[in-house]
């Protein structure tokens, strides 16, 4: 593949002012104990951003422990207190837009159209969770036994060790913290390494509204901090959105002390697109969902299986729809623009991915090509795949999207349920019987008729098999962050 993409380069990159790369612990800034250090790069442009060192067991407890000592405090104030305490976070993060924005951007090379979403999604999170952290227990309190009157308690799990993903930074760290707080726990958060100037900057924020204690950050990678937190006695219950792999990880270090999990792992999402679809909404929400985020994404609309009857006509109108997007620094305005994927070597894998694909026959429609001169940039890319090609059943997590067609729709449903992953699909169809048959039918936690990456805060957000399990978004992740008790009083 040549290196000849068209990139549209900014006069000069965003310098917001850089937070402290330090933990926060208890209250304070706290220097890593570690002598390992990391670069932050601009994926837009290849550059050092800032150079971080990484912590480590001891932190992880310094950390935990400061996190257990806030505990009985936190989780002893009221609902209407805590919801508050969040409340003045989703304001403080409002305020503080423009600077988060930047720092999210440069860090992540994200246009701003998906740097302000995830932003107001943040604070919606936030305030959602302070709302609804503060209704009642859907079991009624009862009389089921003679003379005796049930209760029952919801009981925050205690400290909660918070592991995230670089693709949404502060999107991905508000929707646990939220819930986790809301719910009266602590806890000890673990941004990505390579992400973690946005959390740096909440960190600064949180601290001005927060009992020193109750929101601690630690910095560090996977096998360092993110085990170490698996393995502290200290830390109840472990929350990751990452990679199977990750959640794999940390599910068998959990086990060793039965510590509960959460996990939010990766995806492959099927877009089944039947003969009577509306083949304009299709390719709109194909081209939304697909390509955002540079289809760094794990719902993202990456595997179209489309009836044969129509996909010739589908096909066109998606290339030319996604021929309106352009690789553009995160600097330049414009609601078509592309950002780059996030460092090297998932460049690289994506690359390669994209390369044996054709190999193995696949044809490429449209893009294909990479730059890794200045930055990491693929272009969006749209391949016509041979059925089983396991381009269509592993995740890409870049702007890759692969088309394939049916012509018997169980058939379609049973290729789109057969792969490790169970996050999110669609269907697209004109009849309301096929809509629920297929919805009823597709293995996949969250399944959508007619739209792609239908995400509001009020719904969950939790996967099937090898998509992990525990609940984002919504009432029941404040459920998956505490624990019920049955008081039985007998009078
Ligand atoms: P990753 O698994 O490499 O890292 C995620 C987090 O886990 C990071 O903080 C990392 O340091 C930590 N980690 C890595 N190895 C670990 C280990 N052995 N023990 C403990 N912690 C460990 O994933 P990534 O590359 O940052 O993110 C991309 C992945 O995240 C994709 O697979 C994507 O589908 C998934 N994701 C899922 C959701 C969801 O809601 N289900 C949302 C966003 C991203």
């Amino acid at each position: 593949m040549s290196h000849s993409v068209r990139i549209t380069r900014a006069d000069k990159p965003f310098a917001p002012q850089m937070p402290r790369a330090s933990h926060f612990i208890n209250g304070s800034h706290v220097e890593p104990t570690g002598s390992v250090t990391f670069e932050v790069v601009d994926p837009a442009r290849g550059r050092t951003l800032l150079s971080i060192r990484l912590g480590g067991a001891q932190d992880v407890n310094d950390a935990a422990v400061a996190a257990r000592s806030a505990l009985p405090t936190w989780s002893s104030k009221t609902p209407q207190e805590r919801s508050e305490l969040l409340l003045a976070i989703a304001d403080s993060i409002a305020n503080d837009k423009e600077r988060l924005g930047e720092l999210e951007a440069l860090n992540c090379g994200k246009p701003r159209s998906v740097v302000e979403d995830d932003i107001d999604s943040a604070i919606d999170t936030f305030r959602f969770m302070a709302g609804a952290g503060r209704t009642g227990s859907t079991i009624p309190a009862g009389d089921y036994l003679e003379n005796t009157t049930s209760l029952i308690l919801r009981e925050p799990v205690g400290v909660i060790g918070l592991i995230t993903p670089w693709n949404y930074p502060l999107l991905m760290g508000a929707w646990k913290i939220s819930a986790a707080l809301m719910s009266g726990n602590t806890v000890v958060y673990k941004p990505s390494e390579v992400t973690p100037l946005s959390s740096l900057r909440l960190a600064e924020l949180a601290a001005e509204i927060l009992p020193a204690g109750v929101f601690n950050l630690v910095l560090g990678n996977g096998e360092g901090v993110g085990q170490a937190l698996s393995k502290h006695e200290e830390i109840d219950m472990v929350a990751l959105t990452g990679s199977v792999r990750a959640g794999m990880a940390v599910a068998s270090t959990i086990a060793s002390d039965l510590k509960r999990g959460h996990l939010e792992l990766g995806g492959k999402a099927p877009v089944v697109i039947c003969e009577n679809a509306d083949l304009e909404t299709a390719a709109d929400a194909v081209v939304e969902a697909g390509f955002w985020n540079s289809g760094q994404e794990c719902g993202a609309a990456c595997r179209v299986i489309v009836h044969e009857a129509v996909e010739a006509e589908f096909t066109e109108k998606l290339i030319a729809k996604v021929s309106n997007y352009e690789l553009a620094e995160p600097e330049i305005p414009g609601e078509a623009n592309l950002g780059p994927m996030i460092y090297r070597d998932h460049y690289e894998r994506v690359m390669e991915m994209l390369t044996d694909a054709v190999t193995r026959g696949a044809e490429v429609l449209l893009g294909g090509e990479g730059d890794d001169k200045n930055g990491f940039w693929i272009q969006p890319t749209l391949l016509k795949a041979p059925t089983g090609d396991p381009i269509t059943t592993t995740e890409v997590f870049g702007p890759v999207v692969s088309i394939e067609t049916f012509t018997d729709l169980s058939e379609a449903v049973e290729r789109a349920n057969a792969v490790e992953y169970g996050l999110t699909g669609s269907v697209f169809t004109n009849d309301v019987s096929t809509a629920l048959r297929v919805a009823k039918s597709l293995n996949f936690g969250s399944v959508n008729v007619n739209t792609h990456l239908a995400l509001p805060t009020e719904m969950p957000w939790s996967g099937f098999k090898h998509s992990g399990y525990g609940r984002d978004l919504s009432a029941y992740a404040l459920e998956d962050f505490t624990r019920t008790k049955h008081v039985a009083i007998q009078y």
